[in-house]
C-alpha cells in the first residue's frame, strides 16, 4: 500500500515538476509526484515543446561542456557568439515591458547555465538549434537571438530522460492524481496535501510542497472578473500563414472575428486579439484558425506522440 508521509510532494510531472523531484531526491529525502494526467498523456505542455532552452553562455568552451559531441569541424562552421546574463536579463524585461520581478529574473538568469549543466548530468541531451535559430552565410552557421540548444527528441526527449532519471532515483509517480488543496498547521506553516485519487479524497502528510502544475493558459474552470478583457491568443499553419481566426463565446454556436496582428508570415505563429466585454456569467471560450490553403483547425485534435508537429 501507499505510503501516506513524504518529506516533498510535488505536484505536476512536466519539465519543472521532474527537475524540482530530481533535485529535491539528490539529497536523500522522500520525494511523491502528483500528476492528475494518465500515464500515457504524461509530460505536461512540456511534452510538446519543441525543446528549445534558453541560458546565459559566454563562449564555445562553455557550450563544449554540455555538447561534448560537438567536433572541431563543426565548431568552426558555427557562429555562436555569447548571450551574457546581461543580454538574458533585458530579454526577459523587453519581453514583458518591464513587468517582470527583477529578483526572481536576476536568480533565473544567474542559475541558467549551471541548470542546463545539471540537466545534462541527469541524462537530458542537446544539441544545436541551428535549423530554425541560426542562417547560413558563407559556409557558417549564424546563431541569432541567444537561443542556439534545443534537447535531442525535443520536449519528448527532455521529459523521457528525466522520468529515466527519476525512476533510477526512486521517485514514486502517483498518476490520476490531482492536488487540490494545501493544509497549513496553526504556524501558518505547510502540513500536508489534500488529493483527489481516482474517487477517493486523501491528505498526505508533508513539510514541503512544490507546485509545478504549470501556468501556460488559465486552469480548467477558470475565473477572470467581469467588465472589458482582450482576449489573446497565437495560431500557427504548418504550411502557410494564417488568413483568420475566429473565436466562440457560447461553445461554438456563434462565432467572431479576431484581429491578426503584424508580422503575419507563412509558418510562423501570428497574434491575435478579441476585446471582450464580459458579463458575469459562464462561457465556454473556443478559438479556430483558417490558413491561407483554406485548411481550418479541427474541433478535437487526438492525442498523437507530435503533439502540434503531427
Ligand atoms: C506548442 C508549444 C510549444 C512550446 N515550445 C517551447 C520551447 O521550445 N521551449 C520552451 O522553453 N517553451 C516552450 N513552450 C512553453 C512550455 O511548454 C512551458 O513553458 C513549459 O512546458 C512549462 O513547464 P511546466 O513544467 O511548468 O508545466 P507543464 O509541462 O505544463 O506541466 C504541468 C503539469 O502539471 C499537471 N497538473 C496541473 N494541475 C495539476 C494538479 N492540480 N494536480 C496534479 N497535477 C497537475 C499537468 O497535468 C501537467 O502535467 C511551448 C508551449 C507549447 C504549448
Amino acid at each position: 500500500m501507499s505510503k501516506l508521509k513524504y518529506d516533498i510532494v510535488v505536484v505536476g510531472a512536466g519539465n519543472a515538476a521532474l527537475c524540482a523531484a530530481i533535485a529535491a531526491a539528490e539529497q536523500s529525502v522522500s520525494v511523491l509526484v502528483l500528476e492528475r494526467a494518465p500515464k500515457q498523456a504524461r509530460g505536461g505542455n512540456s511534452y510538446f515543446t519543441d525543446g528549445a532552452i534558453r541560458f546565459a553562455y559566454k563562449n564555445l568552451d562553455q557550450i563544449r561542456e554540455i555538447l561534448p559531441e560537438l567536433t572541431e569541424t563543426r565548431a568552426a562552421q558555427c557562429d555562436l557568439g555569447s548571450y551574457t546574463e546581461e543580454n538574458y536579463l533585458e530579454t526577459l524585461i523587453n519581453l514583458s515591458q518591464g513587468k517582470i520581478d527583477r529578483d526572481l529574473a536576476r536568480t533565473l538568469v544567474s542559475s541558467s547555465y549551471q541548470t542546463i549543466q545539471w540537466m545534462h548530468q541527469q541524462g537530458v541531451k542537446f544539441a544545436l538549434l541551428d535549423r530554425n535559430q541560426a542562417f547560413k552565410s558563407k559556409g557558417r552557421y549564424h546563431f541569432w537571438g541567444g537561443l542556439i540548444l534545443k534537447a535531442v527528441g525535443r520536449g519528448v526527449g527532455s521529459i523521457e530522460s528525466l522520468f529515466a532519471r527519476a525512476v533510477d532515483l526512486g521517485i514514486e509517480v502517483w498518476y490520476e492524481t490531482r492536488a487540490i488543496g494545501l493544509i497549513k498547521n496553526t504556524q501558518g506553516q505547510i502540513s500536508g496535501i489534500k488529493i483527489k485519487r481516482g474517487q477517493k479524497t486523501l491528505t498526505l502528510e508533508t513539510a514541503a510542497v512544490i507546485l509545478a502544475s504549470g501556468g501556460f493558459e488559465l486552469p480548467w474552470d477558470g475565473e477572470i472578473s467581469s467588465g472589458k478583457r482582450l482576449l489573446r491568443g497565437r495560431s500557427w499553419s504548418g504550411v502557410d500563414k494564417i488568413s483568420k481566426v475566429e473565436v466562440s463565446l457560447d461553445n461554438g454556436r456563434n462565432w467572431q472575428l479576431a484581429r491578426l496582428r503584424q508580422p503575419n508570415l507563412s509558418q510562423a505563429w501570428v497574434r491575435w486579439d478579441l476585446e471582450w466585454n464580459a458579463r458575469p456569467g459562464h462561457y465556454q471560450l473556443l478559438a479556430r484558425a483558417t490558413d491561407s490553403q483554406g485548411n481550418r483547425q479541427p474541433d478535437l485534435v487526438p492525442f498523437n506522440q507530435k503533439g502540434y508537429l503531427y
